[in-house]
Protein backbone atom coordinates (compact mmCIF):
# COMPACT_ATOMS: atom_id res chain seq x y z
CA UNK A 1 0.00 0.00 0.00
CA UNK A 2 1.25 3.37 -0.92
CA UNK A 3 1.08 5.67 1.86
CA UNK A 4 0.70 8.94 -0.23
CA UNK A 5 -2.97 7.07 -0.99
CA UNK A 6 -3.61 6.13 1.89
CA UNK A 7 -5.84 7.99 4.41
CA UNK A 8 -4.38 8.34 7.71
CA UNK A 9 -4.20 11.66 9.21
CA UNK A 10 -1.90 11.58 11.76
CA UNK A 11 -1.75 14.54 14.66
CA UNK A 12 0.95 16.54 16.06
CA UNK A 13 -1.24 17.11 19.29
CA UNK A 14 -4.71 14.68 20.74
CA UNK A 15 -7.46 17.30 21.51
CA UNK A 16 -7.30 17.86 25.13
CA UNK A 17 -10.62 15.75 25.92
CA UNK A 18 -8.60 12.66 25.39
CA UNK A 19 -6.58 11.86 28.37
CA UNK A 20 -5.28 8.43 28.36
CA UNK A 21 -2.35 7.15 25.73
CA UNK A 22 -4.79 4.88 23.80
CA UNK A 23 -7.39 6.97 23.55
CA UNK A 24 -4.26 10.31 22.73
CA UNK A 25 -2.82 8.00 20.19
CA UNK A 26 -5.83 6.05 18.41
CA UNK A 27 -6.09 9.62 17.13
CA UNK A 28 -3.08 10.84 16.68
CA UNK A 29 -2.03 7.99 14.73
CA UNK A 30 -5.53 8.39 12.43
CA UNK A 31 -6.91 4.96 13.39
CA UNK A 32 -10.02 6.87 14.51
CA UNK A 33 -12.27 9.85 15.16
CA UNK A 34 -14.57 10.25 17.49
CA UNK A 35 -18.30 11.38 15.89
CA UNK A 36 -19.57 11.92 19.64
CA UNK A 37 -19.50 11.12 22.98
CA UNK A 38 -18.85 7.20 22.86
CA UNK A 39 -18.69 6.98 19.42
CA UNK A 40 -15.92 6.51 17.12
CA UNK A 41 -15.51 6.14 13.46
CA UNK A 42 -12.38 3.51 12.27
CA UNK A 43 -10.44 4.91 9.51
CA UNK A 44 -8.78 2.70 7.03
CA UNK A 45 -5.34 2.14 9.18
CA UNK A 46 -7.68 1.53 12.35
CA UNK A 47 -10.01 -1.07 10.68
CA UNK A 48 -7.30 -3.03 9.60
CA UNK A 49 -6.53 -3.58 13.39
CA UNK A 50 -10.10 -3.94 14.34
CA UNK A 51 -10.21 -6.88 11.09
CA UNK A 52 -6.71 -8.53 12.66
CA UNK A 53 -8.36 -8.89 15.89
CA UNK A 54 -11.70 -9.80 14.54
CA UNK A 55 -9.97 -12.60 12.72
CA UNK A 56 -7.63 -13.61 15.78
CA UNK A 57 -11.10 -13.91 17.78
CA UNK A 58 -12.28 -16.57 14.41
CA UNK A 59 -9.93 -18.21 14.42
CA UNK A 60 -10.00 -19.66 18.25
CA UNK A 61 -13.98 -19.44 18.10
CA UNK A 62 -14.13 -21.61 15.22
CA UNK A 63 -11.30 -23.90 16.96
CA UNK A 64 -13.70 -24.65 19.67
CA UNK A 65 -16.80 -25.28 17.37
CA UNK A 66 -18.17 -22.02 17.25
CA UNK A 67 -20.60 -21.14 14.63
CA UNK A 68 -20.59 -17.60 13.37
CA UNK A 69 -23.95 -15.71 13.37
CA UNK A 70 -24.96 -12.23 12.45
CA UNK A 71 -28.13 -11.10 14.62
CA UNK A 72 -29.90 -7.71 13.79
CA UNK A 73 -29.10 -4.59 16.57
CA UNK A 74 -32.62 -4.06 16.28
CA UNK A 75 -34.49 -6.07 18.64
CA UNK A 76 -38.34 -6.03 19.37
CA UNK A 77 -38.87 -4.80 23.02
CA UNK A 78 -40.92 -7.59 23.81
CA UNK A 79 -38.42 -10.32 23.66
CA UNK A 80 -36.70 -8.30 25.86
CA UNK A 81 -39.55 -7.52 28.17
CA UNK A 82 -40.05 -11.52 28.97
CA UNK A 83 -36.49 -12.16 30.62
CA UNK A 84 -37.29 -9.01 32.78
CA UNK A 85 -34.14 -7.03 31.06
CA UNK A 86 -35.92 -3.71 30.28
CA UNK A 87 -36.05 -2.72 33.53
CA UNK A 88 -32.87 -4.33 34.76
CA UNK A 89 -30.91 -2.51 31.91
CA UNK A 90 -32.81 0.58 32.45
CA UNK A 91 -31.19 3.95 31.12
CA UNK A 92 -28.57 1.73 29.80
CA UNK A 93 -30.72 0.30 26.55
CA UNK A 94 -31.63 2.49 23.52
CA UNK A 95 -35.24 3.03 22.73
CA UNK A 96 -36.33 3.65 19.54
CA UNK A 97 -38.57 7.01 19.37
CA UNK A 98 -40.61 6.49 16.12
CA UNK A 99 -41.12 3.08 16.19
CA UNK A 100 -42.46 1.84 19.10
CA UNK A 101 -41.61 -1.88 20.51
CA UNK A 102 -37.91 -1.56 19.35
CA UNK A 103 -34.57 -1.51 21.10
CA UNK A 104 -31.07 -1.55 20.16
CA UNK A 105 -29.52 -4.37 21.36
CA UNK A 106 -26.72 -3.90 24.09
CA UNK A 107 -25.88 -7.43 24.52
CA UNK A 108 -27.83 -10.89 23.06
CA UNK A 109 -28.32 -13.58 25.45
CA UNK A 110 -32.75 -12.49 24.59
CA UNK A 111 -32.10 -13.32 20.86
CA UNK A 112 -29.76 -16.60 20.84
CA UNK A 113 -32.60 -18.06 23.03
CA UNK A 114 -35.15 -17.14 20.77
CA UNK A 115 -33.53 -19.00 18.19
CA UNK A 116 -32.98 -21.53 20.10
CA UNK A 117 -36.10 -22.17 21.37
CA UNK A 118 -37.27 -22.22 17.63
CA UNK A 119 -35.44 -24.96 16.37
CA UNK A 120 -33.25 -26.61 19.73
CA UNK A 121 -35.86 -29.40 20.66
CA UNK A 122 -33.97 -32.37 21.82
CA UNK A 123 -30.91 -33.46 23.54
CA UNK A 124 -29.04 -34.34 20.58
CA UNK A 125 -29.40 -31.27 19.27
CA UNK A 126 -26.76 -29.78 21.53
CA UNK A 127 -23.99 -29.05 22.17
CA UNK A 128 -24.40 -25.87 20.00
CA UNK A 129 -21.45 -22.46 20.71
CA UNK A 130 -23.18 -19.49 19.00
CA UNK A 131 -21.10 -16.62 17.75
CA UNK A 132 -21.68 -13.29 16.43
CA UNK A 133 -18.91 -10.40 16.33
CA UNK A 134 -21.72 -7.45 16.04
CA UNK A 135 -22.35 -3.71 16.88
CA UNK A 136 -24.03 -3.45 20.62
CA UNK A 137 -25.21 -0.34 22.13
CA UNK A 138 -25.31 0.94 25.90
CA UNK A 139 -26.01 4.17 26.79
CA UNK A 140 -22.78 4.75 29.02
CA UNK A 141 -23.22 7.28 31.52
CA UNK A 142 -19.57 8.54 31.18
CA UNK A 143 -17.99 7.40 27.90
CA UNK A 144 -14.72 9.54 28.94
CA UNK A 145 -11.80 6.49 27.82
CA UNK A 146 -12.05 6.35 24.00
CA UNK A 147 -13.27 3.17 22.53
CA UNK A 148 -12.65 1.79 25.91
CA UNK A 149 -15.97 2.48 26.83
CA UNK A 150 -17.91 3.57 23.52
CA UNK A 151 -22.20 3.69 23.21
CA UNK A 152 -21.49 1.85 20.22
CA UNK A 153 -18.87 -0.87 20.47
CA UNK A 154 -17.84 -4.22 18.73
CA UNK A 155 -18.40 -7.54 20.91
CA UNK A 156 -17.39 -11.12 20.05
CA UNK A 157 -20.69 -12.73 22.07
CA UNK A 158 -20.87 -16.14 21.81
CA UNK A 159 -23.79 -18.37 23.92
CA UNK A 160 -23.46 -22.18 24.50
CA UNK A 161 -26.14 -24.68 24.31
CA UNK A 162 -26.31 -27.47 26.59
CA UNK A 163 -28.56 -30.34 27.96
CA UNK A 164 -26.50 -30.82 31.08
CA UNK A 165 -24.36 -29.08 33.63
CA UNK A 166 -21.59 -31.09 32.95
CA UNK A 167 -21.61 -30.10 29.36
CA UNK A 168 -21.80 -26.66 30.31
CA UNK A 169 -19.11 -27.10 32.47
CA UNK A 170 -17.57 -28.38 29.40
CA UNK A 171 -18.88 -25.80 26.96
CA UNK A 172 -17.56 -23.48 29.96
CA UNK A 173 -13.88 -24.53 30.24
CA UNK A 174 -13.73 -24.39 26.07
CA UNK A 175 -14.70 -21.05 26.05
CA UNK A 176 -11.89 -20.00 29.05
CA UNK A 177 -9.48 -21.64 26.88
CA UNK A 178 -10.10 -19.94 23.68
CA UNK A 179 -10.10 -16.51 25.33
CA UNK A 180 -6.52 -17.39 26.62
CA UNK A 181 -5.73 -17.71 23.09
CA UNK A 182 -7.16 -15.01 22.03
CA UNK A 183 -5.49 -12.36 24.14
CA UNK A 184 -2.41 -14.40 24.15
CA UNK A 185 -2.15 -13.96 20.42
CA UNK A 186 -3.16 -10.34 20.68
CA UNK A 187 -0.07 -9.56 22.48
CA UNK A 188 -1.79 -8.79 26.06
CA UNK A 189 -0.75 -9.28 29.26
CA UNK A 190 -3.56 -10.53 31.21
CA UNK A 191 -5.06 -12.23 34.34
CA UNK A 192 -7.88 -13.80 35.40
CA UNK A 193 -10.35 -12.70 38.40
CA UNK A 194 -13.55 -14.61 39.54
CA UNK A 195 -15.31 -17.47 41.36
CA UNK A 196 -15.05 -20.96 39.43
CA UNK A 197 -15.46 -23.32 41.69
CA UNK A 198 -15.81 -25.35 39.40
CA UNK A 199 -20.00 -26.64 40.85
CA UNK A 200 -22.90 -27.24 39.18
CA UNK A 201 -24.65 -24.23 40.51
CA UNK A 202 -24.73 -22.81 36.97
CA UNK A 203 -23.32 -19.03 38.40
CA UNK A 204 -19.51 -19.08 37.84
CA UNK A 205 -17.97 -16.16 36.31
CA UNK A 206 -14.67 -14.75 35.22
CA UNK A 207 -13.28 -11.69 33.88
CA UNK A 208 -10.48 -11.12 32.07
CA UNK A 209 -8.32 -8.63 33.17
CA UNK A 210 -5.32 -6.79 31.58
CA UNK A 211 -3.71 -4.25 34.53
CA UNK A 212 -3.53 -0.83 33.38
CA UNK A 213 -3.72 2.53 35.59
CA UNK A 214 -6.91 3.38 33.89
CA UNK A 215 -8.81 0.69 34.78
CA UNK A 216 -11.86 1.10 36.43
CA UNK A 217 -11.53 -2.25 38.17
CA UNK A 218 -9.53 -2.62 41.17
CA UNK A 219 -7.53 -5.83 41.65
CA UNK A 220 -5.40 -7.59 44.10
CA UNK A 221 -2.91 -9.70 42.55
CA UNK A 222 -0.26 -11.80 43.55
CA UNK A 223 2.95 -12.40 40.40
CA UNK A 224 4.42 -14.96 41.71
CA UNK A 225 1.30 -17.57 42.46
CA UNK A 226 -0.54 -15.89 40.40
CA UNK A 227 -3.58 -15.04 42.65
CA UNK A 228 -5.73 -12.64 41.47
CA UNK A 229 -9.24 -11.45 42.60
CA UNK A 230 -11.44 -7.97 42.19
CA UNK A 231 -10.79 -6.26 45.67
CA UNK A 232 -14.48 -6.47 46.19
CA UNK A 233 -13.66 -9.92 46.82
CA UNK A 234 -9.99 -10.45 47.31
CA UNK A 235 -8.46 -11.91 50.73
CA UNK A 236 -5.22 -12.45 52.14
CA UNK A 237 -3.66 -13.98 54.92
CA UNK A 238 -2.97 -11.65 56.96
CA UNK A 239 -3.75 -13.45 61.12
CA UNK A 240 -6.42 -12.18 62.96
CA UNK A 241 -5.46 -9.87 66.12
CA UNK A 242 -5.76 -13.12 68.86
CA UNK A 243 -6.90 -12.21 72.69
CA UNK A 244 -3.80 -10.77 74.89
CA UNK A 245 -3.06 -11.41 78.62
CA UNK A 246 -5.95 -9.95 80.08
CA UNK A 247 -9.31 -9.98 82.64
CA UNK A 248 -9.72 -6.00 82.93
CA UNK A 249 -13.09 -4.73 82.87
CA UNK A 250 -14.20 -2.24 79.71
CA UNK A 251 -14.31 0.91 81.56
CA UNK A 252 -15.36 3.82 80.28
CA UNK A 253 -12.24 6.99 79.72
CA UNK A 254 -12.97 10.76 78.40
CA UNK A 255 -11.45 11.22 74.40
CA UNK A 256 -13.09 14.73 73.82
CA UNK A 257 -10.35 15.59 71.12
CA UNK A 258 -10.11 12.05 70.19
CA UNK A 259 -12.64 11.80 66.72
CA UNK A 260 -10.25 8.84 64.79
CA UNK A 261 -8.39 6.23 65.57
CA UNK A 262 -5.44 8.08 64.54
CA UNK A 263 -6.48 10.84 67.24
CA UNK A 264 -6.58 7.99 69.84
CA UNK A 265 -3.25 6.14 68.86
CA UNK A 266 -1.61 9.78 69.02
CA UNK A 267 -2.98 10.84 72.18
CA UNK A 268 -3.59 7.44 73.95
CA UNK A 269 -0.04 5.35 72.98
CA UNK A 270 -2.97 2.70 72.13
CA UNK A 271 -2.29 0.03 69.54
CA UNK A 272 -3.75 0.51 66.48
CA UNK A 273 -4.92 -3.03 65.57
CA UNK A 274 -6.67 -3.08 69.19
CA UNK A 275 -8.42 0.28 68.51
CA UNK A 276 -11.59 -1.43 67.42
CA UNK A 277 -13.82 0.62 64.79
CA UNK A 278 -17.64 0.50 64.68
CA UNK A 279 -19.05 1.10 61.63
CA UNK A 280 -23.45 1.04 61.16
CA UNK A 281 -25.07 0.35 57.84
CA UNK A 282 -28.50 -0.44 56.77
CA UNK A 283 -29.45 -3.25 54.59
CA UNK A 284 -32.44 -3.61 53.24
CA UNK A 285 -33.95 -1.60 56.45
CA UNK A 286 -32.05 -3.27 58.70
CA UNK A 287 -29.39 -1.35 60.94
CA UNK A 288 -26.40 -3.45 61.57
CA UNK A 289 -22.62 -2.18 63.43
CA UNK A 290 -19.98 -3.82 62.00
CA UNK A 291 -16.22 -4.37 63.78
CA UNK A 292 -13.17 -3.85 62.88
CA UNK A 293 -9.82 -3.37 63.22
CA UNK A 294 -8.60 0.71 63.81
CA UNK A 295 -6.75 0.75 60.28
CA UNK A 296 -9.05 -0.97 58.26
CA UNK A 297 -11.87 -0.45 55.74
CA UNK A 298 -15.23 -2.15 55.25
CA UNK A 299 -15.62 -3.39 52.21
CA UNK A 300 -19.38 -2.74 51.31
CA UNK A 301 -19.85 -5.72 48.64
CA UNK A 302 -18.29 -7.98 51.08
CA UNK A 303 -20.48 -7.21 53.66
CA UNK A 304 -23.75 -7.05 51.63
CA UNK A 305 -22.83 -10.38 49.79
CA UNK A 306 -22.50 -12.27 53.05
CA UNK A 307 -26.04 -10.83 54.57
CA UNK A 308 -27.19 -11.31 51.70
CA UNK A 309 -28.84 -7.41 51.46
CA UNK A 310 -30.68 -6.49 48.24
CA UNK A 311 -29.58 -2.97 49.33
CA UNK A 312 -27.12 -1.71 51.64
CA UNK A 313 -25.17 1.96 53.02
CA UNK A 314 -23.72 3.43 55.50
CA UNK A 315 -26.18 4.80 58.12
CA UNK A 316 -26.23 8.68 57.39
CA UNK A 317 -25.09 11.00 60.65
CA UNK A 318 -29.13 11.36 61.67
CA UNK A 319 -29.69 7.86 61.59
CA UNK A 320 -26.57 7.17 63.63
CA UNK A 321 -27.38 9.44 66.49
CA UNK A 322 -30.68 7.66 66.57
CA UNK A 323 -29.51 3.80 66.53
CA UNK A 324 -26.26 4.99 68.85
CA UNK A 325 -26.88 8.06 71.17
CA UNK A 326 -23.56 9.44 69.38
CA UNK A 327 -21.63 10.59 66.97
CA UNK A 328 -19.27 9.17 64.53
CA UNK A 329 -16.33 8.11 66.45
CA UNK A 330 -17.41 7.36 69.44
CA UNK A 331 -19.98 4.53 68.81
CA UNK A 332 -19.33 0.75 69.67
CA UNK A 333 -20.91 -2.25 70.15
CA UNK A 334 -21.48 -2.45 73.99
CA UNK A 335 -25.05 -1.04 74.96
CA UNK A 336 -25.94 -0.56 71.38
CA UNK A 337 -29.73 -1.47 70.68
CA UNK A 338 -30.41 -5.08 70.06
CA UNK A 339 -32.43 -4.21 67.08
CA UNK A 340 -28.66 -3.33 65.59
CA UNK A 341 -27.17 -7.38 64.81
CA UNK A 342 -23.44 -7.03 65.33
CA UNK A 343 -20.87 -8.65 62.90
CA UNK A 344 -17.28 -8.26 63.36
CA UNK A 345 -14.37 -8.83 60.72
CA UNK A 346 -12.27 -12.33 61.06
CA UNK A 347 -9.02 -10.36 62.33
CA UNK A 348 -10.92 -9.68 65.49
CA UNK A 349 -12.25 -13.44 66.03
CA UNK A 350 -12.32 -13.69 69.82
CA UNK A 351 -10.24 -10.82 70.68
CA UNK A 352 -9.94 -9.19 73.95
CA UNK A 353 -7.90 -5.96 75.23
CA UNK A 354 -10.00 -3.57 72.58
CA UNK A 355 -10.54 -0.33 72.25
CA UNK A 356 -14.04 0.88 71.61
CA UNK A 357 -16.40 4.09 71.25
CA UNK A 358 -18.46 4.47 74.30
CA UNK A 359 -22.05 5.37 72.04
CA UNK A 360 -21.67 8.47 73.82
CA UNK A 361 -19.70 11.63 72.46
CA UNK A 362 -16.53 11.84 73.60
CA UNK A 363 -15.94 8.75 75.30
CA UNK A 364 -14.62 5.12 74.72
CA UNK A 365 -13.74 2.00 76.56
CA UNK A 366 -11.29 0.07 76.99
CA UNK A 367 -10.79 -3.69 77.71
CA UNK A 368 -13.51 -4.65 75.31
CA UNK A 369 -13.55 -8.76 75.14
CA UNK A 370 -15.43 -9.82 71.93
CA UNK A 371 -16.17 -13.05 73.71
CA UNK A 372 -17.53 -11.64 77.09
CA UNK A 373 -18.56 -8.11 76.53
CA UNK A 374 -20.66 -8.39 73.29
CA UNK A 375 -23.10 -10.79 71.21
CA UNK A 376 -20.88 -10.66 67.35
CA UNK A 377 -23.44 -12.46 65.39
CA UNK A 378 -20.76 -13.89 63.11
CA UNK A 379 -17.63 -13.20 62.30
CA UNK A 380 -16.31 -12.92 57.93
CA UNK A 381 -13.84 -11.13 55.54
CA UNK A 382 -15.73 -7.36 55.67
CA UNK A 383 -12.32 -5.92 55.33
CA UNK A 384 -10.67 -4.39 51.85
CA UNK A 385 -7.34 -6.24 51.18
CA UNK A 386 -4.05 -3.81 50.84
CA UNK A 387 -0.72 -3.83 49.18
CA UNK A 388 1.73 -5.83 50.63
CA UNK A 389 -0.50 -8.68 52.78
CA UNK A 390 0.52 -11.62 52.12
CA UNK A 391 -1.08 -13.89 49.36
CA UNK A 392 -3.45 -16.85 50.56
CA UNK A 393 -1.48 -18.98 48.35
CA UNK A 394 1.96 -18.64 49.57
CA UNK A 395 2.46 -15.87 51.46
CA UNK A 396 4.37 -13.22 48.84
CA UNK A 397 3.48 -9.80 48.71
CA UNK A 398 -0.21 -8.73 47.02
CA UNK A 399 -0.16 -6.00 44.17
CA UNK A 400 -3.60 -3.78 44.25
CA UNK A 401 -4.07 -2.85 40.71
CA UNK A 402 -6.30 -1.20 38.14
CA UNK A 403 -7.30 -3.35 35.50
CA UNK A 404 -9.71 -2.82 32.52
CA UNK A 405 -11.82 -5.47 31.58
CA UNK A 406 -11.24 -7.51 28.39
CA UNK A 407 -13.66 -10.19 28.37
CA UNK A 408 -16.16 -11.89 30.41
CA UNK A 409 -17.53 -15.42 30.68
CA UNK A 410 -20.48 -16.62 32.69
CA UNK A 411 -22.64 -19.42 33.16
CA UNK A 412 -26.20 -18.62 33.20
CA UNK A 413 -27.63 -21.99 33.85
CA UNK A 414 -31.46 -21.73 32.65
CA UNK A 415 -32.04 -18.16 33.56
CA UNK A 416 -33.04 -16.92 30.06
CA UNK A 417 -33.97 -20.45 28.51
CA UNK A 418 -36.67 -21.03 31.01
CA UNK A 419 -38.21 -17.08 30.88
CA UNK A 420 -38.27 -17.44 27.20
CA UNK A 421 -39.33 -21.29 27.79
CA UNK A 422 -36.76 -22.64 25.10
CA UNK A 423 -36.71 -25.99 26.40
CA UNK A 424 -35.44 -29.88 25.02
CA UNK A 425 -36.56 -32.98 25.55
CA UNK A 426 -34.47 -35.18 27.34
CA UNK A 427 -33.88 -39.47 26.09
CA UNK A 428 -36.78 -40.31 28.39
CA UNK A 429 -39.12 -37.49 26.48
CA UNK A 430 -39.21 -35.09 29.62
CA UNK A 431 -38.70 -31.70 28.91
CA UNK A 432 -35.85 -29.41 30.68
CA UNK A 433 -35.11 -26.04 30.10
CA UNK A 434 -31.66 -25.54 27.86
CA UNK A 435 -28.65 -24.78 29.89
CA UNK A 436 -26.47 -21.77 28.69
CA UNK A 437 -23.39 -20.09 28.85
CA UNK A 438 -22.78 -16.41 28.15
CA UNK A 439 -19.13 -15.14 27.05
CA UNK A 440 -18.45 -11.70 25.88
CA UNK A 441 -15.17 -10.25 24.45
CA UNK A 442 -15.08 -6.51 23.78
CA UNK A 443 -13.19 -6.11 20.40
CA UNK A 444 -12.26 -2.21 20.45
CA UNK A 445 -11.00 -2.72 24.52
CA UNK A 446 -8.40 -5.19 22.74
CA UNK A 447 -6.99 -2.69 20.71
CA UNK A 448 -6.83 -0.38 23.47
CA UNK A 449 -5.38 -2.32 26.14
CA UNK A 450 -3.23 -3.57 23.56
CA UNK A 451 -2.18 0.28 23.00
CA UNK A 452 -1.95 0.91 26.78
CA UNK A 453 0.15 -1.71 27.53
CA UNK A 454 2.98 -1.33 24.12
CA UNK A 455 3.47 2.32 23.52
CA UNK A 456 6.23 4.50 24.15
CA UNK A 457 6.48 8.49 24.26
CA UNK A 458 6.69 8.21 19.93
CA UNK A 459 3.79 6.21 20.00
CA UNK A 460 2.47 2.70 19.34
CA UNK A 461 4.84 -0.50 19.47
CA UNK A 462 1.85 -3.28 17.71
CA UNK A 463 2.32 -6.73 18.50
CA UNK A 464 3.11 -8.42 15.26
CA UNK A 465 -0.30 -10.34 15.28
CA UNK A 466 -2.44 -7.21 15.33
CA UNK A 467 -0.45 -4.56 13.20
CA UNK A 468 -1.85 -2.82 10.63
CA UNK A 469 0.69 -3.88 8.44
CA UNK A 470 3.69 -6.05 8.86
CA UNK A 471 6.39 -3.88 7.65
CA UNK A 472 6.46 -0.09 7.32
CA UNK A 473 8.71 0.34 4.10
CA UNK A 474 9.91 4.33 4.41
CA UNK A 475 11.79 5.71 1.20
CA UNK A 476 13.83 8.88 2.37
CA UNK A 477 14.83 11.04 -0.45
CA UNK A 478 12.94 9.94 -3.01
CA UNK A 479 12.54 12.83 -5.39
CA UNK A 480 16.37 12.91 -5.48
CA UNK A 481 17.12 9.21 -6.28
CA UNK A 482 15.44 7.50 -8.50
CA UNK A 483 17.79 4.14 -7.52
CA UNK A 484 15.88 4.36 -3.82
CA UNK A 485 12.44 4.62 -5.89
CA UNK A 486 13.17 1.90 -7.36
CA UNK A 487 14.43 -0.25 -4.70
CA UNK A 488 11.53 0.72 -2.22
CA UNK A 489 8.99 -0.16 -5.27
CA UNK A 490 11.00 -4.12 -6.05
CA UNK A 491 10.70 -4.25 -2.38
CA UNK A 492 7.66 -3.13 -1.96
CA UNK A 493 5.97 -5.48 -4.59
CA UNK A 494 8.62 -8.45 -3.48
CA UNK A 495 7.15 -8.49 0.25
CA UNK A 496 3.30 -7.85 -0.86
CA UNK A 497 3.79 -11.25 -3.17
CA UNK A 498 5.32 -12.76 -0.41
CA UNK A 499 2.36 -12.33 1.97
CA UNK A 500 3.84 -9.32 3.61
CA UNK A 501 1.76 -6.50 4.38
CA UNK A 502 3.78 -3.79 3.54
CA UNK A 503 3.09 -0.02 3.70
CA UNK A 504 5.28 2.03 1.79
CA UNK A 505 5.85 5.64 2.77
CA UNK A 506 6.42 7.17 -0.65
CA UNK A 507 5.32 10.59 0.44
CA UNK A 508 7.41 13.64 -0.55
CA UNK A 509 7.99 14.80 3.03
CA UNK A 510 11.35 14.69 5.09
CA UNK A 511 12.82 11.88 6.52
CA UNK A 512 12.17 13.12 10.05
CA UNK A 513 8.15 13.45 9.80
CA UNK A 514 8.37 9.97 8.21
CA UNK A 515 10.08 8.68 11.04
CA UNK A 516 8.24 10.10 13.48
CA UNK A 517 4.75 9.32 12.09
CA UNK A 518 6.01 5.34 11.67
CA UNK A 519 6.84 5.92 15.21
CA UNK A 520 3.35 6.91 15.74
CA UNK A 521 1.74 4.37 13.54
CA UNK A 522 3.97 1.97 15.60
CA UNK A 523 4.44 -0.83 12.54
CA UNK A 524 6.20 -3.72 14.31
CA UNK A 525 9.30 -3.23 11.67
CA UNK A 526 10.61 -0.27 10.03
CA UNK A 527 12.83 -0.64 6.93
CA UNK A 528 14.43 2.49 5.94
CA UNK A 529 16.04 2.58 2.26
CA UNK A 530 17.43 6.01 1.04
CA UNK A 531 20.48 6.64 -1.23
CA UNK A 532 23.13 6.65 1.99
CA UNK A 533 21.96 2.81 2.26
CA UNK A 534 22.02 1.96 -1.15
CA UNK A 535 25.67 3.37 -1.26
CA UNK A 536 26.54 1.48 1.52
CA UNK A 537 25.30 -1.51 0.10
CA UNK A 538 23.25 -2.17 3.74
CA UNK A 539 19.84 -1.22 4.86
CA UNK A 540 18.21 -1.23 7.96
CA UNK A 541 15.45 -2.88 9.48
CA UNK A 542 14.43 -1.64 13.25
CA UNK A 543 12.18 -3.15 15.47
CA UNK A 544 9.89 -0.58 16.69
CA UNK A 545 9.34 -2.16 20.56
CA UNK A 546 12.86 -2.59 21.16
CA UNK A 547 14.30 -0.13 19.04
CA UNK A 548 17.13 -2.70 17.83
CA UNK A 549 18.41 -1.85 14.19
CA UNK A 550 19.29 -5.03 12.20
CA UNK A 551 21.57 -3.95 8.99
CA UNK A 552 20.89 -6.27 6.04
CA UNK A 553 23.80 -6.25 3.91
CA UNK A 554 22.77 -6.22 -0.11
CA UNK A 555 25.99 -6.76 -2.20
CA UNK A 556 23.54 -7.03 -5.55
CA UNK A 557 20.47 -6.50 -6.42
CA UNK A 558 19.17 -10.15 -6.55
CA UNK A 559 20.81 -11.22 -3.58
CA UNK A 560 19.57 -8.08 -1.92
CA UNK A 561 15.76 -8.84 -2.08
CA UNK A 562 16.80 -12.20 -1.09
CA UNK A 563 18.23 -11.46 1.91
CA UNK A 564 15.78 -8.37 2.71
CA UNK A 565 12.89 -11.20 2.25
CA UNK A 566 14.65 -13.84 4.48
CA UNK A 567 16.12 -11.14 7.59
CA UNK A 568 12.32 -10.12 7.59
CA UNK A 569 10.85 -13.51 7.71
CA UNK A 570 12.78 -14.46 10.21
CA UNK A 571 11.68 -11.94 12.08
CA UNK A 572 8.07 -12.29 11.73
CA UNK A 573 8.87 -15.50 12.65
CA UNK A 574 10.76 -14.67 15.98
CA UNK A 575 7.81 -12.10 16.62
CA UNK A 576 4.72 -14.22 16.20
CA UNK A 577 3.16 -15.36 19.03
CA UNK A 578 2.56 -19.34 18.80
P1 LIG B 1 -18.03 -2.90 32.18
O1 LIG B 1 -18.11 -3.39 33.60
O2 LIG B 1 -16.66 -2.42 31.79
O3 LIG B 1 -19.13 -1.97 31.81
P2 LIG B 1 -19.57 -5.12 31.36
O4 LIG B 1 -19.52 -5.99 32.55
O5 LIG B 1 -20.76 -4.27 31.16
O6 LIG B 1 -18.25 -4.22 31.29
P3 LIG B 1 -20.09 -7.27 29.55
O7 LIG B 1 -21.54 -6.98 29.49
O8 LIG B 1 -19.64 -8.48 30.28
O9 LIG B 1 -19.30 -5.99 30.06
O10 LIG B 1 -19.53 -7.25 28.05
C1 LIG B 1 -18.53 -8.12 27.57
C2 LIG B 1 -17.32 -7.34 27.10
O11 LIG B 1 -17.68 -6.28 26.22
C3 LIG B 1 -16.56 -6.66 28.21
O12 LIG B 1 -15.68 -7.56 28.83
C4 LIG B 1 -15.81 -5.58 27.46
O13 LIG B 1 -14.64 -6.10 26.87
C5 LIG B 1 -16.77 -5.20 26.37
N1 LIG B 1 -17.52 -3.98 26.69
C6 LIG B 1 -18.54 -3.84 27.56
N2 LIG B 1 -19.00 -2.58 27.57
C7 LIG B 1 -18.25 -1.90 26.67
C8 LIG B 1 -18.25 -0.55 26.21
N3 LIG B 1 -19.12 0.33 26.68
N4 LIG B 1 -17.33 -0.20 25.27
C9 LIG B 1 -16.45 -1.08 24.78
N5 LIG B 1 -16.41 -2.37 25.18
C10 LIG B 1 -17.30 -2.78 26.10
MG1 LIG C 1 -21.11 -2.30 31.50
Amino acid sequence: MYQSKLFTPTLKEAPSEAQIPSHILMLRAGLVRQLGAGIFSFLPLGYRIVKKVMGIIRTEMDRIGGQEFHLPALNPIEIWEQTGRVEAMGDVMFHIKNRDGLVLAPTHEEIMTYHARQHVKSYRDMPQIWYQIQTKFRNEPRPKSGVLRGRQFTMKDSYSLDNSWEALDTSYDKHAEAYREIYKKSGLKFFVVGASSGSMGGSDSQEFMVESSFGEDTCAICDISGYAANIEVATSALQPIGRIQSDDLPSKFATPHAKTINDLVDQFCFDKNRCAKSVIYIADSKPYLILMRGNDELNEAKFQHFIGAIQCRAADPDELLHITGAHAGSIGPIGISSTCTIYADNLLKDANGLICGANEDGYHYSSLDLLRDTNVHAYADFRVVHAGEPCINGNNPLRIVNAIEVGHIFKLGTRYSQALGATFVDEQGKDHPIIMGSYGIGVERIIACAIEQNHDDKGIMWPLSIAPYHVHLLGLGLHKSAEAVKACSDIHTMLENSGIECLFDDRDISPGIKFNDADLIGITFQLIVGDKGLNQRQLELKIRATGERILIPISEEYGGLTNILTTIQKQIIHNTIQ
